[in-house]
This record gives C-alpha cells, structure tokens and sequence, in this order.
C-alpha cells in the first residue's frame, strides 16, 4: 500500500553549493526569498534579512541594480548569516563586482545580460569566486529571436532559452548552475519546468513569478510548486508574493510540510468552527500563528472547537486543545488526556506546553483549580 506520509520521489539532480547550503543531489529543499528594501540602505536590508533567516529562510537573493548598490551589498553580505544570492539584470559589469564582493552565488537573466561575450565574462568571475549561477529564464523577457520563432512565450522557448545559456556556460567548462523558467500564468510555467526537467540534470529553482499578493499569490504558488514537487521536480524554491517576504518563506515551508518533504515549526491543525464550537478556536489559532512563527521545532497541536473531532484530531497531535460546552477545553499531550482549563487559557496553555515541550513528559494539571 502507498505510504500516504511518504514524501514523492524526487528527480535525480546534480548539486551545487550556495554558500553553506547544497541545492539538488538529494539535499532538502531549500526555501529562498528576496529582499525588497534599497540595496544602498544597508540598515533596512539587514533588518530585512534578519526577519527571513528567523522565518527559516535557507537562502536570500538581494538586487543589485546599480554601482551604487554593489557598495552596499559588499557591506551586507558581512553583517549576516545566510548566504546571499546577488540578482543582476543588464549590466554583467555589476555581476562581476558581486561576484568580487561576497556573493554566494548569482542570478542573471541571459535574456536581458547581452551578448554571449558579456555572459562569458560572468561566468569566468564566478569561476575565479567558486560561485555558482541560476540561470532565470523568465518568460516576460525571452530573446526576441525566440519570440519570433515561436510566437508568444511558449514552453519550447523557455527551454530553448535556458539551454542556450547553459551551452554558453559549458562551452567555458562551468557546469556550476542551476535553472528556473518563471512565468505568471500557471500552466506556461508548470509546463516548461516538466519540459526542462526531461531534458537536464541539472538543479531547479521553482517559483510561479509575479504570482500576486498574499492570498492570490499563496494560491498560485502552492498550486504551481506543488505540483511540480509532487512530480519530484524542484531542488529549491521561492514563493513570489506581492507582501512582505517574510510571509513567502512561510508560505515555502508550509508547501514543504504539507507534502510531508521538510517539517519546520509548529504545524497548527484547528477546526473551522461551527454552532457547537465550545472555545475561540479563530481567535486562539491567529494569536498562536503570531506567537509561534519563528519556534522552529516541528511539532503538531491541533485546536479543535468540541468533542466531535476533537478526541481524534488529538491522538495525532503532539499539543491539542478540545472545546467543550460549558467554555472549558479538555488538554492533550501525545493524544492523552492530561487536564482541562478555561476557554480563555488556550493560547497561554498551549504556548507554554509548545516551548517546554518534551514528549516523555506526563503533566497532568488542571488550571481550573479543581
Ligand atoms: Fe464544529 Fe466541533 Fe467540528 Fe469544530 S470540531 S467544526 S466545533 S463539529
């Protein structure tokens, strides 16, 4: 029988190495994000990524669009953890100065770098930095030869596109990157990655680009990555949203989990709630996500509103709370019953049982003071 918590089979990649972190050949998928603050605010930046890396962010991409801004990359990279992915679009002079100031690895759009030359140049200086490159095929900015042989953005050019780079790269013996072939609309985007998967072994980067913002985006996204995963396709990711990015990493890790690939953080199961909903089971969830969003041990707690589902949901849960009539909720740990408390106490209780968590111990309270 398939094992339903089994996470798919993935595609067999080559690796490459960001900094300290393995992308393809089998390791974790890593979840990026990218700032969207001034590259020349240094500050604000930094602040930026500190937010992500709390988020669990394993990679940051930071754009670099003029001279200006390499200084302040150069300062960056230095005042943080992570390992930083410089973007460059139009000037492969600036790729270069990243890659000479502590980029961990670079991005650039072979669409829009300029001739075949110029690419070479960002190739020889992320070899002299032991640096890989992600080519970023984007379907908003295809070579208009390949509009012109294949109309409009089609998975063909994409490919076409990407490869190209890749024959460009080889042919100055680099074999160090990795690929994506980002559109908006969905199935452009979900078809060019199956169609580039067949056809390299090298790693890819998904993202549904420019997917909208937080809900629209969340939406497209997960439909898009998961898919693709569910294909075994994909060695790294990044959520495209139109909001602060700190939500895309969690909404990275929260495809990851749902598809049983990587487990980070608490993993709130809750109910929807309807008339016999004994406690606050919205209000308690929203305050627990907030509380709870950088503890980064993947436990279960289930909230559930009354005793219908709440039992059940509770065996499987590490933390569960079950509503009960009178405003009072039952506690469970590892699915046993060890105490009630008030409605009002869920959100503390549960906090508090998350942190100290440890699954030998046997509490048995009863914050009623009965
Ligand atoms: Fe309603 Fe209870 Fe089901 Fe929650 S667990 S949706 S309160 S029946």
């Amino acid at each position: 029988m398939r094992d339903l918590l089994a996470p798919p089979i993935r595609r067999k990649s080559r690796a490459i190495h960001v900094g300290n972190v393995q992308i393809g050949d089998g390791a974790p998928i890593s979840v990026q994000t990218m700032t969207n603050t001034d590259t020349k605010d240094v500050e604000a930046t930094v602040s930026q990524i500190t937010a992500m890396v709390k988020a669990g962010a394993d990679l940051v991409r930071v754009s670099v669009p003029d001279e200006e801004s390499v200084k302040g990359f150069a300062q960056i990279v230095k005042k943080v953890s992570v390992p930083i992915v410089a973007d460059i679009h139009f000037d492969y002079r600036i790729a270069i100065a990243c890659a000479e100031n502590g980029a961990a690895a670079l991005r650039i759009n072979p669409g829009n770098i300029g001739s075949k030359e110029k690419v070479a140049a960002v190739c020889q200086a992320a070899k002299d930095h032991g640096l890989p490159i992600r080519v970023g095929v984007n379907a908003g900015s295809l070579d208009k030869d390949l509009l012109k042989k294949y109309g409009p953005p089609c998975p063909e050019a994409m490919v076409e596109a990407a490869l190209r780079s890749a024959e460009i790269l080889e042919s100055h013996n680099f074999v160090d990157y990795a690929f994506s072939v980002k559109a908006s609309e969905l199935n452009l985007c979900t078809a060019s990655y199956e169609l580039l998967a067949s056809k390299t072994d090298a790693p890819l980067h998904l993202g549904i680009t420019e997917a909208g913002g937080l809900m629209a985006g969340t939406v497209l996204s997960s439909i898009g990555i998961s898919y693709l995963l569910g294909k075994g396709i994909g060695d790294t990711l990044r959520v495209s949203l139109a909001a602060d990015p700190v939500e895309e990493v969690k909404v990275g890790f929260a495809i990851l989990k749902s598809m049983h690939i990587r487990s980070r953080g608490v993993d709130i199961i809750a109910c929807p709630t309807c008339a016999r909903h004994g406690i606050d089971v919205v209000g308690a969830v929203s305050e627990l996500e907030k509380r709870l969003s950088t503890f980064d041990k993947p436990l279960k707690v289930a909230v559930m509103g009354c005793v219908v589902n709440g039992p059940g949901e509770a065996r499987g849960a590490d933390v569960a709370v079950c509503g009960m009539k009178n405003g009072q909720a039952m506690v469970y740990i590892k699915g046993e019953s060890v105490g009630k408390i008030q409605g009002s106490q869920v959100v503390d209780t549960i906090e508090r049982l998350v942190r100290d968590y440890k699954p030998e111990q046997k509490i048995s309270f009863n914050l009623l003071g009965e």
